[in-house]
């Protein structure tokens, strides 16, 4: 019999990934994952899915890059994919801090910076692409397997909640604005176009982030913009263009490409993302809840990291309702 009941509420890749590791290891838990709405619905779904980092982020006081958080996320996705991608940045002369965590991360050669004439430096690395589109439905099956239940539901309040379970943990990325009136997340507009041109095979990234090409398993995604506050989820026509031409200047073979489709994302942001535990009077009644919510651009790199995290937060609870059951 399954003793204790925990939901998480978020279908985007960190709730899915922090479903998939807690269903896996507390199998005495039922664990329910709710979501308004589910691949391909989500912002998850339409991330390029570059494994990257390109800014350190902090949570309980430990920056995220020396708190392991990438390197587990890169050693689980390197575990299950099927490939590889050379990536190649134009950014400053200095070494960054992530070039630890790529793999074969050096200097571009005067041969390779050619390509690019309005470059004076450049660095080339490896690293992996996770398309969630199809990551998603696999973790799905993963988390059914491992006993897990899914409803589709929106939440309008965590109180809703406290009498069907015992442990809350909230992946709802840009929704904590509402669900735990978190003032501190606000959106970060991203709009990409999928285009064919299967003859780039290699990543480019301008330093500035704003201006990339990434080629996937059916579609090169380029991008794109970072309009931070900004709430529009329609395609924006002069973003577009500039986007067009900005891509069509790193490498000009795109200005051929045919444009299959256009999205807009609003990436999840705040300071630092929030992977903490509290206690919430919910009903009269104090109810562990676990957060895990604010990865901003950078989510498919954090979230199996921070699911494991998040794992050792809901654990933590555990023990604490054991504690008070002796008492
Ligand atoms: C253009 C663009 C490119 C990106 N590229 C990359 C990249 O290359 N690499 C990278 O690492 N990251 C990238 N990202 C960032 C990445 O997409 C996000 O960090 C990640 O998707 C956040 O995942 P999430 O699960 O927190 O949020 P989401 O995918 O938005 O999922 C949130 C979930 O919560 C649910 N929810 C919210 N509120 C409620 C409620 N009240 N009740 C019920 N359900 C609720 C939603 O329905 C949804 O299921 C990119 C983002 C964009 C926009």
């Amino acid at each position: 019999m399954k003793s204790v009941r925990v939901v998480i509420v978020g279908a985007g890749v960190i709730g899915f990934s922090t479903a998939v590791c807690i269903s896996e290891a507390l199998p005495f838990c039922s664990v329910t994952l709710m979501a308004d709405k589910f691949s391909p619905d989500t912002t998850s779904d339409g991330a390029a899915g570059i494994l990257f980092l390109h800014h350190i982020m902090q949570y309980d006081k430990v920056n995220i890059l020396h708190g392991k958080i990438c390197n587990d996320s890169f050693d689980h996705l390197l575990a299950i994919a099927q490939s590889q991608c050379q990536l190649i940045l134009v950014p400053a002369v200095e070494t960054p801090f992530w070039s630890e965590f790529v793999i074969g991360f050096r200097p571009m050669t005067d041969v390779e910076l050619k390509r690019f004439p309005d470059h004076k430096f450049g660095q080339a690395f490896t690293t992996l692409k996770c398309e969630c589109s199809t990551y998603l439905p696999w973790l799905e099956k993963r988390f059914r397997k491992a006993g897990g239940q899914v409803e589709q539901r929106k939440v309008n309040s965590l109180q809703e909640l406290s009498n069907s379970f015992d442990i809350i943990v909230n992946c709802s990325g840009l929704g904590s604005k509402i669900l735990v009136g978190d003032t501190q997340v606000y959106p970060v507009r991203g709009q990409v176009l999928k285009v064919e041109a299967p003859w780039v095979q290699h990543f480019i990234r301008d330093g500035d982030g704003k201006t990339y090409i990434y080629p996937g398993i059916r579609s090169v995604t380029i991008g794109g913009t970072r309009q931070e506050g900004d709430w529009r989820l329609q395609v924006d026509g002069g973003d577009t263009k500039g986007i067009l031409e900005r891509c069509s200047r790193l490498e000009p073979s795109l200005n051929k490409a045919k444009i299959l489709s256009e999205w807009v994302g609003l990436r999840p942001s705040r300071k630092n993302p929030r992977v903490e535990r509290e206690v919430v009077q919910l009903q009269g009644r104090p109810v562990p809840v676990v957060h895990n919510y604010g990865h901003g651009g950078w989510g498919v790199t954090l979230a199996w990291g921070t699911a494991l995290d998040t794992l050792g937060l809901v654990k933590q609870s555990l023990h604490e309702m054991a504690s008070q059951a002796k008492l």
